[in-house]
């Protein structure tokens, strides 16, 4: 059994993927192809937003929207402390200092009211300048963007939406990707829509921030592409890529979001009685990048990890350790806030294997073995 199965779905759209490849190789046009522009434009309507500018990685799309903000040195940035490191790590790349805010233990999204509490206090010291809100729609599921605008909107904040695993998610109808002054996504494999490779997006209604944005990701390009006005990234999605996710998107957007949501009801249903199971705020819409529960103790996760192994059914811990105990951020001394909902999440959490193509028999199977080894 595979842990996001990859495989089937291209079983499943071999024809129109092998085509799409196909076409590019014959076109010539490897890098800003066609199929690249048509690809942004698709998902800019999808999202509702303006601008889509496509790029390498979710971690570039990161770091050009830090770039176009204009963060660095001095900087506060407030992450939430549960999350993939490059939520964090672009961050501190730019120079700038992570301020570190814990999740809400419901839906592991950034907690609204002690985000707010951080950003008082990181003024009251008055040793780094606020500058903006990084919110990730963890697993899936949208952070709760009303929340934080009343609280950002307070200090006068832009968000950063980090829709890494998001995409397709949606409060009241209205899609992720589209919260953020700017939004990015990721289109690594393993995300609700991946590619075959590297690649990501970046989303904003801004024509300013577009605009920056668009020279920033290739080489600080000013009008004329060999007057470079600013120093930049070489960040672009290839065409091969964008090939490759036009009918992946187009899977996605008929039927694999809707069975995505299928499969994680059924699994409410099998496994609601004995463990706790996602939860999904009224007027939100996961796309389930996980289906995670939250077990007693991590010494019960050891136990069930292993004996589920055993029965070859995969499972993984996202995430074993916090943002604030990471190595790498060893020293820093701005963890303002109180981060024990996070560190709890990480010893109890585990996720189970979800993507489009689950049969009934296998889920099934993994939710009657987990009962069984609970
Ligand atoms: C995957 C991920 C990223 C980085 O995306 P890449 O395309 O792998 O660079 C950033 N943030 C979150 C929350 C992620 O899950």
């Amino acid at each position: 059994m595979q842990f996001i199965d990859l495989k089937k779905q291209y079983q499943v759209l071999k024809e129109q993927i092998d085509d799409g490849i196909a076409k590019v190789l014959d076109d010539g046009h490897y890098i800003g192809g066609g199929e690249v522009k048509q690809l942004a434009e698709e998902l800019a309507q999808y999202c509702g937003v303006k601008h889509c500018l496509t790029c390498a990685n979710g971690t570039d799309a990161l770091t050009i929207a830090l770039r176009c903000i204009g963060v660095g040195k001095g900087d506060a940035v407030f992450v939430p402390t549960f999350t993939f490191f490059a939520s964090a790590e672009t961050v501190a790349l730019e120079g700038a200092t992570c301020i570190f805010v814990d999740v809400d233990s419901r839906t592991f999204n950034i907690d609204s009211a002690k985000l707010d509490k951080a950003i008082a206090e990181v003024i009251e010291q008055g040793k780094l300048t606020p500058k903006c809100v990084i919110a990730v729609d963890l697993f899936g599921q949208p952070a709760d963007f009303t929340a934080l605008r009343k609280v950002t909107d307070k200090y006068g904040l832009p968000i950063i939406e980090d829709g890494a695993q998001g995409f397709g998610g949606s409060i009241d109808g209205k899609k992720a990707c589209s919260f953020g002054d700017i939004s990015t996504t990721s289109f690594f494999p393993a995300k609700p829509l991946g590619c075959y490779g590297d690649g990501g997006a970046i989303f904003t209604d801004n024509d300013e921030y577009f605009a920056l944005m668009s020279s920033l990701a290739v080489h600080g390009k000013g009008s004329y592409k060999y007057d470079n006005v600013r120093i930049g990234y070489n960040s672009r999605l290839d065409t091969l890529q964008a090939a490759i996710l036009l009918p992946k998107f187009h899977a996605f957007e008929q039927y694999e979001l809707k069975d995505r949501n299928v499969i994680a009801s059924k699994y409410d249903e099998l496994l609601g009685k004995d463990f706790v199971t996602p939860y999904v705020p009224q007027g939100f819409e996961s796309s389930w990048a996980q289906y995670t529960l939250i077990l007693d103790s991590a010494e019960q996760r050891e136990k069930i990890q292993t004996a589920l192994k055993d029965k070859g059914i995969p499972t993984m811990i996202y995430y074993p350790i916090p943002m604030h105990k990471q190595t790498a951020f060893k020293g820093y001394d701005f963890n303002l806030d109180d981060l024990q909902v996070a560190e709890d999440l990480c010893d109890r959490v585990l996720s189970i294997p979800i993507h489009p193509y689950l049969d009934d028999e296998t889920i099934e199977l993994i939710s009657r073995s987990l009962k069984e080894c609970k």
